[in-house]
């Protein structure tokens, strides 16, 4: 029987794919760019085991421009172009990659550049192409070949002329739709800002064609618009050189050309990891919170960067919450991407650099809280809220790593104390770590109960954050001692005064004490005679679990 061929409508077989693919439209610019980089990359690798070639980085780039009037961007590339039959192979079938070929036959080392892999990249454009002609001669090659697709049925291979080896791919923007718009492809400033974002570090010129509007020639306020060339890519990332080379301006720069921020960063971490798993990264721990800190629309994240091209803008899972306002970037050659390149295809690699990054962040905060006292401190007073919240959440799974980067206000010392620096001053003796909780210092002092504490030579943290007690809590002790209210029934305190009061004090007293509690009616559970007061008459104790200020806080949340 004669086998029969499947039929598909191509064209719509092909913008199933695209569109299902790819979240934006403008990743193509990003692909066809990568696509260029890498033809690029060939010659290069060509010409380091050929001698009868020579390599000269400088007559190397790729060139996008755009014609408005005939709507067409063209990408070009003096990269290793294609013979016929790759051409017919790699442009021809879906899925089919020349440079996954080419790593594999010339077994490139590590730290190779070489970015396609999966073999569709190139369809990307026509997501915003009708049309697309690709002009390409080979290295070595007397004869240069056309190849042409409207992505309907297929495409058209002929010879032709070109001049140098390369690559010229010219795209057929599409006209807008009501639903589309295609001409912000046709825009200067956009495919700047495009290049920007995804290929800012790819490592070979990316020129355009800009408007510049320059002084008249001996005018002093007339202007005259021309047309220069300009690179539009810095090429060389940051996160590849050596730190030895860079100063804290090259940072802080690259912080404001990234817009992490707006403020001047704290602290600067540069990383460089060659171990069970590749990557480079800076991150940066803020000075101030940003703006939109704790509202719904932060997003928490770094960027994530596979071989120096842009993958994903916030990527949060290279973050804990409680680092949520780290900023900063990742560059990793061996993350295992899906087919997109947008997200990724398992995270074994991720949850290591995460697990790393997370280690290394808690390091420098620990080196800066030791060295630099003042700028921690003003961490603290911008971020500390979050660690707090660290400690508490996930029922207290992270509390061993961030005990050590807490701060409270010590009522002995007026100022910001850790747990360790608490824990080193106490006398011998002390049972407990005592702390108050309320709305503001002046009120803590004024507690009853803060007086037989502070007479028995103990310091008193004072809690103003409503995350602090339950941090705490979460916390139960440090060093073994356990964390202790004053307003809490037990103070673990005898009272020094000589008149003890004693089980006949006690029975003398009932009487006068369920007066008090019908006066009070149901607002206190008991009245008492305590150990506690030495100037006040009275004070208010807690039993139980839940404090006073507790239940405050969980009265106010809503259900
Ligand atoms: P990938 O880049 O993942 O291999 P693409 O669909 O982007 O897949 O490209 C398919 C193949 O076409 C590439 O592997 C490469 O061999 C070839 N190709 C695409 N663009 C160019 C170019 N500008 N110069 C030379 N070869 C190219
Ligand atoms: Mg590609």
């Amino acid at each position: 029987m004669a086998k029969m061929q499947f039929k598909a409508e191509s064209k719509r077989l092909l913008d199933m794919m695209i569109n299902s693919i790819y979240s934006q439209k403008e990743i193509f610019l990003r692909e066809l760019i990568s696509n260029a980089s890498d033809a690029i990359d060939k010659i290069y690798y060509k010409a380091l085991t050929d001698d009868s070639l020579s390599f000269d980085q400088s007559s190397y780039y790729i060139k996008v421009s755009a014609d408005k009037e005939k709507r067409t961007l063209t990408i070009a590339d003096t990269g290793i172009g294609m013979t016929k039959e790759e051409l017919e192979n790699n442009l021809g079938t879906i899925a089919q990659s020349g440079s996954l070929a080419f790593k594999s036959e010339n077994e490139l080392k590590d730290g190779h550049d070489i970015i396609g892999q999966f073999g569709v990249g190139f369809y990307s454009a026509f997501m915003v192409a009708d049309a697309i002609t690709v002009t390409t001669k080979t290295i070595g090659a007397s004869e240069a070949y056309r190849w042409h697709s409207d992505g309907a049925d297929g495409y058209t291979i002929e010879p032709c002329e070109k001049e140098e080896v390369g690559t010229e791919i010219i795209l057929s923007i599409k006209q807008n739709t009501e639903e589309d718009s295609y001409d912000e492809f046709l825009e200067e400033y956009r495919l700047k800002a495009i290049i920007k974002k995804y290929s800012d570090f790819i490592r070979y010129p990316i020129k355009m064609d800009s408007t510049v509007s320059k002084k008249k020639d001996g005018s002093e306020d007339e202007f005259e618009e021309t047309v220069e060339e300009q690179t539009i890519n810095s090429m060389v990332p940051i996160w590849r050189k050596n730190k030895n080379e860079l100063t804290d301006e090259d940072y802080e720069n690259f912080y404001h050309e990234k817009h992490y921020g707006f403020d001047k960063p704290l602290k600067h971490i540069h990383i460089s990891v060659d171990g069970a798993v590749r990557y480079n990264a800076i991150l940066y721990i803020p000075e101030q919170i940003p703006y939109d800190y704790y509202s719904k629309e932060f997003e928490k994240g770094l960027e994530l960067y596979s071989n120096g091209v842009l993958i994903m803008e916030k990527c949060s899972d290279l973050l804990p919450d409680y680092f949520s306002f780290v900023k900063g970037m990742v560059d990793s050659e061996d993350l295992s991407l899906n087919i997109s390149r947008e997200i990724l295809q398992q995270d074994r690699q991720l949850k290591l650099i995460a697990k790393n990054i997370k280690n290394k962040i808690k390091s420098q905060l620990q080196t800066l809280l030791k060295d630099e006292r003042e700028k921690y401190e003003t961490f603290y007073n911008s971020f500390g809220r979050q660690l707090k919240y660290g400690v508490y959440s996930d029922f207290g799974a992270n509390k061993e790593d961030l005990q050590n980067l807490l701060m409270f206000y010590s009522s002995k010392e007026k100022k910001l104390i850790t747990l360790d620096e608490y824990a080193a001053a106490m006398p011998e003796g002390q049972p407990y770590i005592y702390y108050a909780a309320g709305e503001s210092h002046e009120r803590l002092e004024k507690l009853p109960q803060t007086e037989v504490v502070a007479d028995k030579g103990y310091d008193i943290l004072y809690f103003t954050d409503e995350v602090d007690e339950f941090a705490i809590r979460m916390l139960m002790s440090y060093k073994e001692k356990e964390f202790k209210s004053i307003s809490s029934g037990d103070l673990g305190i005898e009272s020094d005064d000589s008149d003890k009061t004693t089980e006949t004090d006690e029975q003398d007293s009932k009487e006068l004490f369920e007066e008090m509690k019908t006066i009070l009616g149901g607002k206190v559970k008991d009245v008492r005679i305590s150990k506690r007061l030495k100037s006040h008459p009275v004070c208010i104790a807690t039993e139980g679990e839940v404090t006073t200020e507790m239940e405050k806080i969980l009265k106010a949340m809503p259900n």
